[in-house]
């Protein structure tokens, strides 16, 4: 067999996916990602940002990111472990430590990149990872990263967890044995079930790691899913994003004062990867200020969220089984999803269909994320059209 040039693997993979509409076209967003945007120079109600509260334009951020660019210049300048550690990431993870009640905390670059740096500082190939089979992609490529031994386990299925974690243990085959999980799930909005997740981390004395983008800043008081549940202290690794509700960019690992020595010498991305800017880190630590200092945005987030759910349910819509502000409207069939979308579009809501392979076939949705900047009038303006369309494809 003759091998393929770049070209002709690029044009049969793109044509591929054209064919079977699953090229995704990017809509640039023409100004700030708030409440509402401009794409196309046309206004359409935000329902697809994971700007949970409103931060990313936030005046009192925008102010703190100003003001530490004229400081500090607009670059980190180096890696941490070189001379990019500037005071303001010290203080950065001073304050993440205290806002999820650890010992310590490392900051990174994105929550992605967390994820590539903490799994494969700890495990190795001797090690096995028990995790979730809806894991998020930073999380599977990371364990891949490791070279662990990776054993799925079905969705939030305990008893098939306590099963596979047993089977770990008594093979004797590893040397350390870590389960790893998603705080809420970003498809359904579920929440992970952490009590029981971290009681057979203790029956079996294995470690445990929670990847909670979704959930900091949305649960627990704004601590997240892991403070939600009161289990701060026997959870080894508490992920975190800043780039979710936190609305700037950044990742974070907070746990025990070892682990974090030891991820500041070991976790690549840390090593070899320039610093946050001093913009974002003095943005992301007043945010945290914020999220400390009231539940104000937490509230309103909640009070919209709740809102939006009642009224898509009374209109006869199907929401799933979430349980966070994360808000699917099912459709089902994946042509269907995909064509109500693009008529929300054009009647002036934007929201992203997901379908297969992103979630299993049959089950396509509409997502919705309301955020805390949402106004009530805004969000009546979408459920309205949200009826108009789903009675005009008669979905409702
Ligand atoms: C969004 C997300 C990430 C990536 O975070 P970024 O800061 O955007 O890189 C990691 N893990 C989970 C579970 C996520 O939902």
């Amino acid at each position: 067999m003759s091998s393929k040039t770049l070209h002709e693997f690029l044009k049969e993979n793109l044509d591929e996916l054209k064919n079977k509409g699953l090229y995704n076209v990017i809509d640039p967003v023409e100004g700030p990602n708030g409440p509402i945007i401009t794409i196309a120079g046309r206004e359409l109600i935000n329902l697809s940002s994971n700007n949970y509260l409103g931060l990313a334009t936030d005046q009192r951020l925008i102010d703190a990111c100003l003001e530490a660019t004229k400081t500090y210049g607009v670059g980190a300048g180096a890696v941490r472990t070189i001379n990019g550690t500037l005071d303001i990431h010290v203080k950065l993870e001073e304050r993440l430590a205290q806002f999820k009640h650890t010992e310590a905390a490392i900051a990174y670059q994105s929550g992605f990149n967390c994820n590539m740096a903490a799994i494969s500082a700890v495990m190795d190939k001797h090690d096995a990872i028990l995790s979730d089979e809806l894991n998020h992609a930073s999380i599977i490529d990371g364990c891949r990263l490791s070279k662990a031994k990776i054993i799925r386990y079905n969705h939030s299925d305990m008893e098939d967890l306590r099963t596979k974690t047993r089977q770990a243990k008594e093979s004797g085959m590893y040397n350390k044995i870590m389960i790893i999980t998603d705080g809420v799930f970003s498809m359904d909005g579920d929440i992970a079930k952490l009590p029981e997740i971290v009681e057979i981390a203790e029956e079996f004395d294995v470690m445990t790691y929670v990847d909670d983008a979704h959930g900091s800043g949305v649960l627990g008081n704004g601590a997240g899913t892991v403070k939600h549940f009161g289990l701060s202290d026997r959870v080894d690794f508490q992920i975190g994003t800043l780039s979710k509700a936190i609305g700037v960019v950044g990742g974070y690992v907070a746990g025990k004062r070892d682990l974090i020595d030891w991820l500041k010498v070991r976790s690549r991305p840390f090593l070899f990867s320039t610093a946050v800017t001093p913009g974002a880190v003095a943005a992301c630590i007043e945010a945290i200020d914020i999220l400390m200092d009231s539940s104000d945005l937490q509230n309103k987030l909640w009070e919209n969220s709740n809102y939006l759910k009642e009224g898509l349910k009374a209109l006869g819509f199907d929401i799933g089984a979430s349980e966070t502000p994360i808000t699917p409207c099912v459709i089902g069939d994946e042509a269907k999803t995909q064509e109500f979308s693009k008529r929300l579009n054009e009647e002036g809501v934007y929201a992203k269909s997901i379908v297969f392979p992103t979630v299993p076939k049959g089950t396509g949705r509409v997502r919705n994320m309301p955020t805390a900047a949402h106004t009530k009038e805004m969000l009546d303006h979408a459920l309205a059209l949200y009826e108009k369309v789903g009675k005009e494809m008669e979905l409702i």
